[in-house]
This record gives C-alpha cells, sequence and structure tokens, in this order.
C-alpha cells in the first residue's frame, strides 16, 4: 500500500557510498527500525548526532540478523568496562574488550596493554581477537559478536576485518583515531568484508571510565611539574 511517509527518497551526489542526508539521520522510527541502534541510543548518547552521520552503510548488509537482546548486550558491555577499569588501575588507557560466540559462550577478552608490554599492538581487541583464535583453534571468528568500550582504531578495526567479525558493539565513539565512523569508516572502503556496527552503546559509562582516567592523568603530570 501506498504510504507518503515511504516514498522514494533522493540521494544527493555528494554523500559518501551508504551515506544519508542529515535529514534522514536520527529519525526515531529509523533509528529504532530495522537494525540500527539500541533505544538506550538517544537519551544516552549526547554525540549521537554527530557520530550517526557517518554510522557505517554495513548496517543495511546485516539486516537478516536478529537483534541481541538488550540486557544481553549491557551483560557483555559490562564485563568489557569491567576489563576497562582493570586497566586504568594498571596506568594504562582504560578500554576493555569481550568476544562472544553466537552461542553466548565468552571466547576472547582483552583490555589494553601497552605500557605494560611496551607494545603498540598490545590493544584490547587485539588481545581479545587473539584469545579468540586460541579457543577456538582457527582464525574465522564470523559467528562473533565483538563489545568493545571504545571504537577501534584503524588496527583493531582492520583485524576485525581480517577476522570476519560481523558484528561489533562499541561504547565511546573515538574522534581522534575511530575507525568505524569517527575519522575515517573502514566499513566504507571496497573491502572484500564489512562487518555491521552499533556505535554509542552505554556510550555514558564508557566514556566516564576515559575522561576520568585522562583527568586523572593530567591533575598527577601537574603535580609533578609543580
Ligand atoms: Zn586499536
Amino acid at each position: 500500500m501506498a504510504d507518503s511517509t515511504t516514498e522514494k527518497k533522493e540521494v544527493p551526489e555528494n554523500l559518501l557510498p551508504g551515506e544519508e542526508r542529515t535529514e534522514d539521520r536520527l529519525l526515531p522510527d529509523q533509528a529504532l527500525s530495522g537494525q540500527s541502534l539500541p533505544g538506550q541510543f538517544l537519551p544516552e548518547q549526547p554525540m549521537a548526532e554527530e557520530f550517526l552521520s557517518v554510522r557505517p552503510a554495513a548496517d543495511r548488509l546485516f539486516k537478516d540478523q536478529p537483534e541481541k537482546d538488550l540486557a544481553e548486550k549491557e551483560t557483555y558491555m559490562s564485563r568489557a568496562l569491567a576489563l576497562a577499569k582493570e586497566a586504568a588501575k594498571d596506568g594504562e588507557v582504560p578500554v576493555g574488550a569481550v568476544l562472544v560466540w553466537e552461542d553466548g559462550r565468552i571466547i576472547g577478552e582483552g583490555r589494553n596493554r601497552r605500557e605494560k608490554d611496551r607494545c603498540a599492538l598490545c590493544h584490547a581487541e587485539m588481545e581479545a581477537i587473539k584469545k579468540a583464535c586460541r579457543t577456538l583453534g582457527g582464525w574465522r571468528l564470523h559467528k562473533a559478536t565483538l563489545y568493545v568500550t571504545m571504537e577501534p582504531c584503524p588496527m583493531c578495526a582492520g583485524a576485525i576485518l581480517n577476522a570476519r567479525i560481523p558484528r561489533i558493539v562499541f561504547g565511546a565513539p573515538d574522534p581522534k583515531s575511530g575507525a568505524f565512523g569517527s575519522v575515517l569508516d573502514l566499513n566504507a572502503f571496497p573491502l572484500n568484508h564489512k562487518t555491521r556496527v552499533e556505535g554509542g552503546f552505554m556510550n555514558g559509562e564508557c566514556s566516564l571510565i576515559l575522561s576520568e582516567f585522562f583527568k586523572n592523568l593530567r591533575k598527577s603530570r601537574k603535580k609533578e611539574e609543580g
């Protein structure tokens, strides 16, 4: 049945593949329908509009994937947050990651260990992926969801695609090096794999531990200088 609200929309030529017009973004019916974002996203996420403006096109590729239960997502993101807090205690930028197989098993966990391991590769996502590959005895994580407290950087985003992870849920957007929408969107490149991205989930808590960490860091540096 024809409906005036579902009229065909013109896509301006100056948009990137998958990008939507500003007025098409963040409409509640759109944000809450299909596979887009959890209902919690809008009230909890002050940066939602800015962030969603670069929401990856991949969302549309996974419309047939069943949406996970919100409570389940909270459970896994809370675990990732606990790992991030462990990292903060050790003086690491607090980022935590959890990889969950389709049956609900946690197959790998990780947290940032750059300082401790003195290695630029030791991001939370990399550790979780490494452990998951060991758990499964293979590199294809094609039935896993990655929960991570901060938007992955280009290195981790590349690893996520290489591991064939079909879905990621992240908390805080990273305006300095986020590779799933903030600085660049790896999904928008013609690579042979894409991942469905849900950003801004539990962003309030995920952002808070980061901002507190950097606030404390600045304080202690001031003390040292003074
Ligand atoms: Zn990273």
